[in-house]
């Protein structure tokens, strides 16, 4: 079974709607929605330590929890209408004590923050882009709604991730853009997950494959973006019935997209290509999309 980790938004519980929701719709992936605590300093380590031992296939967050999803390093995670600067924008987090929009597992009906709360928040915030690696960066979406008033962060998120969708909607999310975006990347980052390992471990040793074969011959195809393309598209990747003409080995087969400022410039390409990764070969490419 697929699972997946939901983090709840500020003052929310796990008896979210959108969490009863993505269990009907989901009902073929195990949810996993816990209470947050409030205060980030205790929060950040048990959110942590809950997906290291949960090992999730995709972590989703909204809001608060779209900020504590980005920093769950390693792990596919979707931040919808992420509030990365809480402790600066948000105009709920004041001190004070309020009840919770939801009840919560433990039973509590209220919290209560502090000037304390506030500067663990800061400091947090001050640190959680931290350490982002480029391997890492094709695991994170950011999702933003085109009427989100209260939240914007789409300029902080595209400074350190380039997977972007847009949807209909406001701060909260609704029914149809948990049908129709949410759901469905939930579903598309999970298959990514499950070639994951597997991919990144060819990729690598022909990344260090290629990098030695330099010394010795000239090589001109452009195996970085092939590279890109097999991190980028895991879900895609495949032994092939292709043979290679001159090993007589069979190919791999990989979804190849050539890169983001081809396609700005009206000269993209993408297609299923078969690669030799003995004799570091294109073997065939089957055009499916250009512009
Ligand atoms: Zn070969």
């Amino acid at each position: 079974m697929k699972k997946l980790i939901y983090f709840h938004g500020f003052g929310s519980s796990a008896a979210s709607g959108t969490i009863k929701m993505l269990r009907e719709k989901l009902n073929d992936f195990e949810v996993i929605a816990p209470d947050i605590p409030v205060d980030p300093t205790e929060a950040l380590p048990f959110l942590k330590e809950l997906c290291q031992r949960e090992q999730p296939d995709v972590i989703a967050g909204t809001s608060m929890g779209g900020m504590y999803a980005q920093q769950m390093s390693g792990f596919y995670r979707i931040c919808v209408n992420p509030a990365f600067y809480m402790s600066k924008t948000s105009k709920v987090l004041k001190v004070g004590t309020f009840e919770f929009f939801k009840p919560r597992l433990d039973g509590i009906k209220e919290f209560t923050i502090t000037d304390d709360i506030i500067r663990h928040f800061a400091e947090m915030e001050s640190k959680q882009f931290d350490g982002v690696t480029s391997e890492d960066c094709e695991k994170v979406w950011g999702m933003f709604g085109d009427n989100d008033s209260q939240v914007n962060c789409e300029d902080v998120f595209s400074r350190y991730y380039h997977h972007v969708v847009h949807f209909h909607g406001e701060h909260r999310l609704d029914e149809k853009a948990i049908d129709e975006i949410l759901i469905v990347l939930i579903r598309q980052l999970a298959l990514k997950q499950n070639n994951w390992d597997k991919v990144m471990k060819i990729a690598n040793e022909l990344e260090t494959k290629i990098e030695s074969a330099k010394a010795t011959k000239d090589i001109y195809f452009p195996w970085k973006d092939v590279l890109h393309s097999m991190r980028e598209y895991p879900e895609k990747v495949r032994v092939s019935e292709t043979v290679c003409p001159i090993c007589g080995k069979k190919c791999l087969e990989i979804y190849f997209s050539s890169p983001d400022w081809t396609w700005h410039n009206l000269c993209g390409r993408a297609g299923t290509m078969n690669i030799c990764t003995d004799c570091i070969k294109q073997v065939d490419f089957h055009l499916e999309l250009m512009n």
